[in-house]
């Protein structure tokens, strides 16, 4: 089969030719219909820092996919072949006390499908039949490619009671638009997200119903006036990893808000403490999806209204995959999908 390989420790990635996964008793094989291009791909393709110390070479790459069911190993129950489906790419192990307690999300043996597990820019690849999300005739075969990086929206949207409070989102990549049209439609009053790139701004605001705003040029205070909010926003979802941005985000927020950060910093960085101690202000760390919740509700949502299709600005066959890794590395500014 076709798969892009991170073949080598350098920059790049290759498309070779690759056996079939063989699949376990309890395993899936999974015929790729699409596949999302996402940041941690692109940090696997730039071989930085973080890709040299987690990914092993080589290995198949992609973790965000929809497909078909191909084969099921002989312990599977309740699927069938020919069935479309997504699925989870946290492998999670089964003895921490976590996983006992069913908090799959927060087990630490957690394995990534694509990072350390054979990935799915492939045209099959192999899942634990656990980790399968069957999909309703309502979700593509597109919209199936991109729920995992949905669901790091939803998760981080629905990490606090958004309903009638003003949201502010720092960084408008896909995740963070995604994230500011979830707490649109879940029903936050004011939803403003920042950036420095006007693209990716103007995407914001034609994938929701947000308020725009560009930091390099405009100051949140007086949009806070525009839209006669008077002391903060209620709700922060930092989705940029920009030491800036968190500064920016504490420092407009209300006393004794809320923070759900999902963007990582490149590295440690040094912030005023003081300010949440003294503003009662809550952090909280955000890491993949609620297992399975959050894929419940998000596919709850997208058959209620809630619609980021016009995430995705490109769709190119996989075999552009040098041009389609160029775009997304120089910044494109919304999500790409790759057809195999
Ligand atoms: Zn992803």
């Amino acid at each position: 089969m076709r798969a892009l390989v991170k073949a080598k420790a350098e920059r790049g990635i290759w498309m070779e030719d690759r056996p079939v996964p063989e699949i376990g008793p309890e395993d899936v094989l999974v015929k790729v219909h699409k596949t999302g291009i996402c940041g941690t791909d692109i940090h696997i393709y730039n071989w930085d820092e973080w890709a040299q110390k987690t990914v092993p070479v080589p290995m198949i790459t992609g973790h965000e996919y929809a497909g078909e069911i191909a084969a099921i190993g002989a312990e599977v129950r309740n699927l069938r072949i020919g069935q479309r489906v997504s699925g989870e790419g946290h492998v999670v192990g089964m003895n921490s006390r976590a996983s006992r307690a069913g908090k799959f999300h927060l087990d630490p043996n957690t394995k990534g499908i694509g990072v350390n597990l054979p990935g799915a820019f492939a045209e099959f690849v192999k899942i634990p039949a656990f980790n399968i999300i069957p999909l309703p005739d309502s979700i593509d075969d597109e919209m199936g490619a991109i729920l995992d990086p949905l669901g790091n929206a939803v998760h981080t949207a629905l990490a606090f009671n958004i309903v009638g409070e003003d949201v502010l989102v720092t960084g408008a990549g896909p995740i963070g638009i995604m994230g500011a049209a979830v707490a649109r439609h879940v029903g936050a009053r004011h939803v403003v997200i920042t950036d420095v790139n006007p693209e990716r701004l103007a995407l914001a605001a034609e994938v929701a119903d947000v308020v725009p705003v560009n930091v390099a040029s405009e100051d949140l205070r007086s949009v806070m006036d525009r839209l006669g909010m008077k002391e903060g926003f209620d709700v922060g979802l930092e989705m940029s990893g920009a030491p800036a941005a968190l500064d920016q985000m504490i420092d407009h927020m209300v006393m004794g808000g809320r923070i759900a950060l999902l963007g990582v910093p490149s590295r440690p960085f040094i912030f005023d403490l003081g300010k949440i101690v003294f503003r009662m202000i809550t952090l909280r760390g955000i890491y993949g999806r609620e297992m399975f919740e959050t894929w419940h509700k998000m596919m709850a949502m997208l058959e209620s209204g809630l619609d980021v299709r016009k995430v995705i600005t490109r769709r190119m066959p996989a075999a552009d995959y040098a041009k389609a890794f160029e775009l997304a590395a120089g910044g494109e500014k919304g999500k790409i999908v790759l057809e195999w």
